[in-house]
């Protein structure tokens, strides 16, 4: 690293200290030839292109951070979200890319969050798909089941006494499967 100051190629690190949660190290630097000091920015290689064009290191806290949202009220732990953005950061790793759009991190996220939590899982998906219908919901929730490993029971299917067909989302707006998905 050349001396911003003389142009002299040698430097000697002073300080070395991580920011921004480890995604980048700052050096100060003393000047061998006129003395003077400066610090340098060493950033991951990986980083986030968003929609606006603006670029960001990866953050794994940003993924938790983003997932915690649709994980509120299920039994999510810490341990769980550190794991899923672990996994989601070697599945960014391993594209190769030094720069990846924010919509891939998204969809790295799909796979392990489905694994995790399904409620939790469809919640991200109605957002980060932007579902704007039930269709969009009953067709992601069919995709669910034919996955064939909800592991739970289906909550608030009212009986009614009337035949138990397999069909029970086209009732009515509003009906069960918007209301399994959004809580208390
Ligand atoms: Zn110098």
């Amino acid at each position: 690293m050349r001396c911003p100051y003389c142009r002299h190629p040698e430097s000697r690190v002073t300080d070395s200290r991580e920011a921004d949660e480890g995604a980048m190290i700052r050096r100060r630097r003393s000047c061998r030839e006129c003395g003077r000091r400066f610090t340098t920015v060493e950033e991951a290689v990986l980083a986030v292109v968003k929609r606006s064009g603006v670029s960001e290191p990866f953050s794994r806290a940003k993924v938790v951070s983003g997932v915690r949202k649709a994980c509120q009220g299920r039994p999510v732990d810490d341990d769980a979200l550190a794991l899923l953005a672990q996994r989601v950061e070697e599945a960014v790793r391993s594209t190769g890319c030094a720069e990846i759009p924010s919509h891939e991190v998204g969809l790295a996220i799909l796979g392990p969050l489905r694994e995790l939590d399904m409620v939790a899982y469809l919640r991200f998906a109605s957002v980060y798909r932007a579902f704007d219908s039930l269709a969009d919901f009953e067709a992601e929730i069919t995709a669910l089941r034919a996955l064939g490993d909800d592991p739970q029971p289906v909550p608030r299917v009212e009986s009614r006494g009337a035949a138990p067909g397999p069909e029970p989302a086209h009732a009515a707006p509003g009906d069960d499967l918007v209301g399994a998905g959004s809580g208390p």
